[in-house]
């Protein structure tokens, strides 16, 4: 086993669904967790539940689209508490609607946050971890991110990129930095992430969908993160590929 006590977490996206419950559970393994997202009001109540229950948390205000933004959170979180040894790139999000309705900005602003945001923030960290010769890195690509889905081209193919850089990110930082990299690919999980859909039709489908499945909560995926981070410290992960069960 990988103790991870102590550790040093820059988590993006952490102001809702999958990156705050990442937060908590890091947070109550001993991991200081470095809370980055744009709406800081709802991380410094998370940072206050955080540190209620006896963890660490530091609010770090950031849009994964600015690279010199991402910059300075990094230097904030290698400041405070001195190394990161773990990130988890998970902001992200997904205006769901046909092609054909050419809703162009809805693809942009899904390429600069999924894609390009991630290459960011990746950008920013990979020089410490080199520097520090270890470190895990947890990209979260999609079951949109193995197959096609109607309604998804745009979406799938910003995941499509998530999971072939983490990949390639892999077999490049693995041996030679001595840095782990885990592509998450969750299925269907509860969270604010359907809430941004402006095409009514698909709005609805998803609102039917919560009614005929079981979906993940964010607390599921932070169960995976933790089984991964935990592993001994010659195994990567190198996919977590988590559904619901009655998801096809
Ligand atoms: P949420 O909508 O709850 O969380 C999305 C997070 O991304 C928020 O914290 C939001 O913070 C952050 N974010 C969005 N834009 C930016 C930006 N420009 N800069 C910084 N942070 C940003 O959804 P989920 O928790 O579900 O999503 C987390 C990840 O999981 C996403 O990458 C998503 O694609 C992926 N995923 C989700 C699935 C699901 O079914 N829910 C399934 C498979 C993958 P803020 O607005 O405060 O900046």
């Amino acid at each position: 086993m990988t103790n991870i006590n102590g550790k040093v977490a820059l988590i993006s996206g952490a102001s809702s669904g999958i990156g705050a419950a990442a937060a908590h559970k890091l947070a109550a393994a001993g991991v200081k967790v470095g809370i980055a997202a744009r709406r800081t009001e709802r991380l410094e109540a998370l940072k206050a539940d955080i540190t209620e229950k006896g963890g660490e948390a530091l609010v770090i205000e950031m849009d994964v689209v600015d690279p010199a933004c991402v910059e300075a959170g990094v230097k904030k979180l290698v400041a405070a508490y001195g190394s990161i040894d773990i990130l988890l790139n998970n902001a992200g999000l997904m205006p769901l609607s046909d092609v054909d309705q050419l809703k162009t900005s809805e693809w942009h602003r899904m390429v600069d946050v999924n894609v390009k945001g991630l290459l960011n923030t990746t950008a920013a960290v990979l020089p410490q971890m080199i520097k520090q010769h270890s470190g895990h890195i947890f990209n979260t690509s999609s079951i949109a991110g193995r197959k096609v889905f109607k309604g998804l081209s745009v979406y799938c193919a910003t995941k499509h990129a998530v999971t072939a850089f983490s990949d390639g990110l892999r077999m490049e930082v693995g041996q030679k930095h001595n840095i782990r990299v885990t592509c998450i690919q969750p299925g269907a999980v509860a969270t604010e992430l359907y809430d941004q859909i402006t095409d009514p039709g698909y709005r609805q489908q998803m609102d039917d969908l919560t009614k005929q499945m079981s979906f993940l909560q964010g607390a599921d995926i932070a169960d995976t993160i933790l089984f991964a981070l935990q592993a001994p410290a010659h195994v990567n992960v190198a996919e977590l590929f988590v559904l619901p069960i009655d998801q096809g």
